[in-house]
């Protein structure tokens, strides 16, 4: 079958999508649309002449699970596996955890001790949590906040402190508005199940079927818990366009989308600034902000959904000290941005911020020998409560109107960077009937 599939977005999403479809023989056209000079979008790696790495998006990637190990065959099959760099469960980078309440560092248990004992910024031992969730009821809401769910589940401290700085740290967002079954649905599946979280996580885990390969094996053996490449996760996505620039797929950089009509023989007339592509398939790998703006007025009740979801803003400071080991990277806004600083806000007031937090939690107190500041304007998706209403009508209005039309991305199923690979791997996948 002769097909033309356009993949809008070269992202970590896009990119992934183009892996797949490229390997796959009944696509005779693949093309990829980025706006932007470069692909990755929030991958983004500054290398410097002295051999500093500097990561202004993620920076660590879980082996665990279903969708950790998919990644782990992605990067067997780029060729990567010896410019991965581990962190061990056993590394102090993985063991020590430190939480800043009430403006000291505090450290958090990585032992059955220090479950068992009273430690501060706790005023009882963590032990007694699950106890608390051992015996309390199962839950009716369909869905609700992460706090409400772990306040009702193992109580209001656990809540307020561990919970709440997770959120910050993982979606840079607020747990009082985020949906528990939309970014942790294995604790919404563990409490359906089994009445108990303990009880569902201890008996359930990850059921969906494990990859398995000789990077998977050894990430198990040597106990991996997050890992990252040489040169930076950037390195991931450049081999990735290398990869599918080799298998002819056509790369289009300073490429926007401006605009979708559908043809009479339901493909796609996409709208560029220089002119327009038709497309037997899309996929939809920019934000869904940005592909509510794009889509035409026939997809009304769609765009509405998509227009709902919003992105956190996070301004990323990477600092580095004369004499320290490790460079410090410090995250600021998130769900917060806009309630701080309104609509803008200077490199000079970051920076200073940034410096600050690092001497009074860390103790850097020096002047930083090198600093980049980079403003992540609506860089993570924020699944609110009733997030999982909306990817359902979208997903129903597409397959009623029989859109060619694939959504893949961090606004829909998981921000991490596993997920965006997991997630577009299995939609090219679902194109094929596979
Ligand atoms: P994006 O990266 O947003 O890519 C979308 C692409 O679409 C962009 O290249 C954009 O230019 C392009 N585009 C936009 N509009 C158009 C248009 N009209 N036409 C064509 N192209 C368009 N995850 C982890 O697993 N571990 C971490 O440590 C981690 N840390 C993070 C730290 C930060 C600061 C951020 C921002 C994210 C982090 N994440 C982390 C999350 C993860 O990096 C992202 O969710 C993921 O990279 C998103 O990839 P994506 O391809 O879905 O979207």
């Amino acid at each position: 079958m002769q097909r033309t599939v356009v993949v809008a977005g070269g992202g970590i999403s896009g990119l992934t999508a183009c892996y797949h479809l490229a390997k796959d023989a009944s696509v005779s056209k693949v093309i990829l649309l980025e706006a932007s000079n470069r692909l990755g979008g929030w991958m983004r790696t500054t290398r410097t002449d002295d051999g500093a790495i500097f990561e202004h998006g993620p920076r660590g990637i879980r082996p665990a699970g279903a969708v950790g190990k998919n990644t782990l065959c992605m990067v067997s099959g780029l060729g990567l596996e010896k410019k991965i760099l581990p962190v061990l469960r056993s590394q102090p980078a993985a063991k020590n955890r430190y939480l800043y309440v009430n403006k000291a560092l505090h450290k958090l248990p990585s032992s059955i001790g220090g479950v068992l004992r009273t430690i501060p910024p706790f005023t009882k031992p963590l032990f007694t949590c699950g106890l608390r969730d051992l015996v309390a009821s199962r839950g009716t809401r369909e869905d609700e906040s992460i706090h409400e769910f772990v306040t009702r589940r193992f109580g209001k401290e656990l809540a307020d402190i561990v919970i709440d700085s997770l959120c910050r740290g993982v979606f840079a967002g607020d747990c009082r508005t985020l949906s528990l079954r939309s970014c942790f649905p294995f604790l919404y599946e563990a409490e359906r199940r089994k009445r108990s979280v303990i009880l569902g996580l201890a008996t359930g885990g990850d059921r969906s079927p494990q990859p398995d390969s000789a990077l998977i094996r050894k990430a198990t053996e040597e106990k991996w818990s997050q890992w990252s490449l040489q040169g930076g996760l950037q390195t991931l996505s450049e081999a990735l366009e290398d990869f599918i620039k080799e298998k002819g797929v056509e790369i289009h950089k300073d490429s926007p989308v401006t605009s979708l009509e559908r043809t009479p023989d339901n493909r796609w007339k996409i709208m560029l600034p220089g002119g327009s592509i038709i497309a037997d398939h899309l996929f939809g790998a920019v934000p869904a902000k940005v592909l509510s703006q794009l889509l035409p007025p026939s997809a009304g009740p769609m765009v509405s959904n998509l227009s709902q979801m919003s992105s956190a803003t996070v301004a990323v400071v990477n600092l580095e000290y004369d004499g320290e080991a490790l460079p410090v990277s410090v995250m600021i806004g998130g769900a917060w941005f806009e309630s701080t600083f309104g609509d803008s806000v200077s490199s000079e007031k970051l920076l200073h911020l940034a410096t600050e937090a690092a001497a009074v939690q860390l103790g850097l107190r020096g002047t930083p020998s090198r600093a980049i500041i980079n403003l992540n304007k609506t860089c993570i998706p924020q699944y609110k409560v009733g997030h999982h209403k909306l990817t359902e009508s979208i997903a129903s209005f597409i397959q009623q109107h029989n859109l060619p039309l694939s959504l893949i991305g961090a606004s829909y199923e998981g921000v991490s960077v596993n997920d965006c690979i997991y997630n577009a791997r299995k939609s090219v996948q679902r194109l094929f009937g596979h």
